[in-house]
């Protein structure tokens, strides 16, 4: 039977009644005859404060960093002080103290260097999932679970780019193996951090931010897994952000491609990016909710589901300044934008959407300290104006291909709102278009309205819908 692989973010780990809730819904699956990998995050917040602790030291602020540490040690023992049986607990605790004994001395050492490289810093933020991951498996041990820990760095090999790392395909596929598949097949429940791994010659990296996505998405290609779970804290994917609209429904059934562009713009899930390897080998990955494990969740696959309407879901970017450039001369003439992005580059400067027409280029980025400075470079190549409190609004759906006059009705229901840029990405699966950040709310909600009237079933979870609809029905004349 195929194994399946179930990844708990930092909010599913961040404290002992979580973990408790995460063990349960592990249990579930065991009980269903299902074979679980599990991959755990950091505790939530602890990869945030080990980067603050590591630029602490690397700048010699010796106590700063010290102070961050201790407050980490503080919160792993007393959540295994908690959590742990009383013959369990001398010996994890023993060995937290150690961990923390190593991460001082780095620390320690970095501030008396007062230089931090992308090696070093990986070492200290590697700490976080070597921590939870090793608390958690026993936890899971405690409550009946046969889980076994695992160095993620056995299994997720990866090149030497310290902060991004590369993994190698071929290497964790044969780790797996090794490693993993014993376990499996003995009935254990092999359990180990995400985000780092390691070189072949041994040196801790890691795979960028959110990085333990990816680490669930290699173990399950890895395994040729039946499913990769990625358990969080919210339904799944929605239509729009249920704060800005209350009747958001959960979206069922998305595409990788989908989901990767509603990642993008903001809708903060997942990175899909990061499950392209499982989505290559086609195995379905779902997004689940751990403080509502009985949801269905959202099943992103390969190819998307027939929908009758063509959005799956709005996304919203806010924080971007509008950047607008007039060059009546020299616009059109060969190398321009080329000289335009190389400033972009210069400040490190990522751009969202750019517009041309014969004499201007307007392109979006983040709202950022360096607009200053960006745009006075660029003055040397234009007319240049910028303005902030921008946000992008992206409407996401495989049914925009192909069909007529879905444009005109986006712009009829935000027809009272000022746009200022649009673009239909070549991916044809997105309409994104600018406007002023205070009616990002008011757009979203007019455009749900308009695209979500009759929700195809099959594809979003309309009995949210009904249910509600029946309490308003029952509710009817009192206040
Ligand atoms: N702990 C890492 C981070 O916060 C990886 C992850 O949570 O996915 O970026
Ligand atoms: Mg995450």
């Amino acid at each position: 039977m195929k194994p399946v692989v179930m990844k708990f973010g930092g909010t599913s780990v961040e404290d002992s009644p979580a973990i408790l809730r995460t063990a349960r819904i592990v249990q579930g699956r065991l009980a269903r005859g299902q074979r679980p990998v599990v991959v755990v995050s950091a505790m939530s917040k602890v990869t945030d404060q080990l980067l603050t602790a590591a630029k602490a030291a690397g700048r010699g602020d010796r106590s700063g960093a010290l102070a961050i540490s201790s407050r980490l040690r503080h919160r792993h023992c007393d959540t295994s002080e908690i959590l742990l049986p009383v013959h369990r607990k001398g010996e994890i605790q023993n060995w937290i103290q150690q961990e923390f004994e190593s991460l001082d001395e780095i620390l320690r050492g970095l501030s008396a260097v007062g230089e931090l490289t992308p090696r070093t810093n990986d070492m200290v933020v590697s700490f976080g999932e070597r921590l939870s991951s090793r608390l958690v498996a026993e936890a899971f041990c405690d409550q009946g679970i046969p889980a076994v820990h695992v160095d993620a760095r056995n299994c997720i090999v990866t090149d030497g780019q310290h902060g991004k790392a590369v993994p190698n395909d071929a290497l964790i596929e044969a780790r797996c193996g090794q490693y993993l598949r014993p376990l499996i097949e003995a009935g254990h429940v092999p359990l180990m951090g995400g985000f780092i791994g390691s070189t072949v010659e041994g040196a801790t990296t890691t795979l960028g931010r959110g990085g333990s996505d990816f680490t669930a998405a290699l173990i399950g290609g890895g395994l040729e897994a039946e499913a990769i779970e990625i358990w969080t804290d919210v339904n799944g994917i929605m239509t729009a952000d249920p704060r800005v609209c209350p009747d958001a429904l959960r979206v069922k059934t998305i595409s990788f491609e989908e989901a990767a562009e509603l990642a993008y713009f903001g809708a903060k899930v997942l990175h899909p990016a990061t499950i392209l390897p499982a989505v290559q080998k086609n195995i379905p990955v779902l997004v689940l909710n751990s403080r509502n494990a009985d949801n269905e969740g959202t099943r992103i696959t390969a190819l998307a589901t027939h929908c009758r309407s063509p959005f799956k879901s709005i996304a919203a970017k806010r924080r971007l300044t509008i950047i607008d450039m007039v060059a009546s001369r020299m616009l059109m003439s060969h190398g321009y934008l080329r000289a335009v992005f190389d400033v972009f580059d210069k400040h490190k400067c990522a751009v969202d959407m750019v517009s041309t027409s014969e004499v201007s280029v307007s392109l979006t980025v983040d709202s950022n300290e360096q607009l200053p400075a960006l745009a006075a470079d660029l003055s040397k190549l234009a007319d240049v104006t910028y303005e902030g409190r921008k946000a992008l609004i992206c409407m996401v759906g495989g049914n925009i291909r192909g069909q007529n006059g879905i444009a005109a009705q986006v712009f009829h229901a935000v027809r009272h709102i000022n746009v200022r840029m649009i673009s239909q990405g070549a991916s044809e699966i997105n309409m994104s278009f600018m406007i002023d950040e205070d009616d990002v709310d008011e757009a979203v909600r007019s455009l749900h309205a308009a695209f979500f009237v009759d929700p195809d079933p099959e594809v979003f979870d309309v009995s949210a819908r009904s249910e509600a609809a029946v309490q308003i029905g029952h509710g009817a004349g009192k206040t």
